[in-house]
C-alpha cells in the first residue's frame, strides 16, 4: 500500500490550499480528484470577490493555486476516491486506482448541483439543460434562455449569460432573491432580463432538444409556456460524501460537521470547503478552511510523532 502522510481529496481551491499548505509543512502529501484540479471554480467565468484580484477567471486561480501546491511539492493524482475506512487508527483511501494508507485525511470534495427533479430534465440534459453557464452557455448565442435560482449563483450566472442570449427569463420560486444585493441590483431592470417570480417549473418539454418550460405561479396557480432552447438550472447542492462512511456527524442537509480546527467527529479527519456545514460557500473562505485543517493536521502528525519518540 502506497503511503503518505496527509491525503486530500478533492482538488478545488479547498483542496488545492490544503496541499499547499501540508506540501509546505514538508508532509508527504497527496491530493486526489477524479477530475483535472479547479473543482466548481472551472464553471467560473470571473470572480470579483475573491481578496487581492479586481477580476480572475476561475481557470486563471486554479491554474496559479495548482502551481503553487505542486510547486512546494504536493502530489496531485487523477482518481476518483471509493472509499475512505479507519482501521486501528489509520485511513485507508481505496481509488479506482489504488489503495493508500495515511495518518491523516482531509476532505474537501465539495458539492454538486441539484436537480430540479421535473419532468423532461433527465431526458434533455445536454440537449438544453444545463448546471453551467460557463460551460454551455456559448451554446446560446442569440437564443432565449432561461435560469432557475435566487441564489448568488443563479444570478451571477444569469448576468453572465445574456452575454449569449437574447432574452433572459430568471425563474424564481418566491419573490425575494437571496442571492448578494450588488447582482439583485444588476438584474433587475437588465434590458435583457425578464423576473418571473413566484414560480416554479413543472415541465420541460422538447422532442430532442428543449423547447419550452411550462411553469406555475405559486400565488394564483397559473400556468405559462416560455418557449426557451436552454435553461440553467442553479438551485444548490448537495455534498459529494457518498465514499465517506455513515458515522461522520453531518447537519440535516448532509454537510460535514467540523470543529473550529476541521476536525470531523474522528481523529485526524479534517472537512474544509464547500463539503463543510457552515454559512456561506466563497472560495474565500474555502481557503481559510483548508489552511486551518492543514496547521491542524501538522500538529496532529507532530504529537503522534512526539508521542512515539516519548513511548519506551
Ligand atoms: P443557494 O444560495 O442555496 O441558493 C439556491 C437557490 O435555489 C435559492 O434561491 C433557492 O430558493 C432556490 N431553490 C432551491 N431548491 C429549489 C427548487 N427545488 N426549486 C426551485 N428553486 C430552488 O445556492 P447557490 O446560489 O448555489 O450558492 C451556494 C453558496 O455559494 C452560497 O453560500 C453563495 O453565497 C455562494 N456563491 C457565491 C458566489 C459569489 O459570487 N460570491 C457565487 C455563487 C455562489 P429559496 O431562496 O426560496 O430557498
Amino acid at each position: 500500500m502506497k503511503q503518505y502522510d496527509v491525503i486530500i481529496v478533492g482538488a478545488g481551491p479547498a483542496g488545492l490550499t490544503a496541499g499547499l499548505y501540508c506540501a509546505r509543512a514538508k508532509l508527504k502529501t497527496l491530493i486526489l480528484d477524479k477530475m483535472s484540479p479547479g473543482g466548481q471554480l472551472l464553471l467560473t467565468d470571473a470572480i470579483e470577490d475573491y481578496p487581492g484580484f479586481d477580476r480572475i477567471s476561475g481557470m486563471e486561480l486554479t491554474e496559479k493555486m495548482e502551481n503553487q501546491a505542486r510547486k512546494f511539492g504536493a502530489q496531485i493524482q487523477l482518481e476518483e476516491v471509493q472509499e475512505v475506512r479507519i482501521e486501528n487508527g489509520k485511513k485507508i483511501v481505496k481509488t479506482d486506482a489504488e489503495v493508500y494508507e495515511t495518518p491523516v485525511v482531509i476532505i474537501t470534495s465539495g458539492s454538486s448541483p441539484n436537480k430540479l427533479e421535473v419532468p423532461g430534465e433527465r431526458e434533455l440534459v445536454g440537449k438544453g439543460v444545463s448546471y453551467c453557464a460557463l460551460c454551455d452557455g456559448a451554446f446560446f448565442e442569440g437564443e432565449d434562455i432561461a435560469v432557475v435560482g435566487g441564489g448568488d449563483s443563479a444570478l451571477k450566472e444569469g448576468i453572465f449569460l445574456t452575454k449569449f442570449a437574447r432574452k433572459l427569463y430568471l425563474i424564481h420560486r418566491r419573490d425575494q432573491f437571496r442571492a448578494q444585493k450588488n447582482y439583485q441590483d444588476k438584474v433587475r431592470g437588465h434590458p435583457k432580463i425578464e423576473l418571473i417570480l413566484d414560480t416554479v417549473v413543472e415541465r420541460i418539454e422538447g422532442d430532442k432538444t428543449v423547447q419550452r418550460l411550462i411553469t406555475r405561479n405559486v400565488k394564483t396557480s397559473q400556468r405559462r409556456e416560455l418557449p426557451v432552447t436552454g435553461v440553467f438550472i442553479f438551485i444548490g447542492s448537495t455534498p459529494n460524501t457518498q465514499f465517506l462512511s455513515n458515522h461522520l456527524e453531518r447537519d440535516p442537509n448532509g454537510y460535514l460537521v467540523t470543529n473550529a480546527h476541521m476536525q470531523t467527529s474522528e481523529e485526524a479527519v479534517y472537512a474544509a470547503g464547500d463539503i463543510r456545514s457552515q454559512l456561506t460557500r466563497q472560495i474565500s473562505n474555502a481557503v481559510g478552511d483548508a489552511t486551518v485543517a492543514a496547521v491542524a493536521a501538522e500538529h496532529y502528525l507532530e504529537s503522534v510523532a512526539s508521542k512515539d519518540r516519548r513511548a519506551p
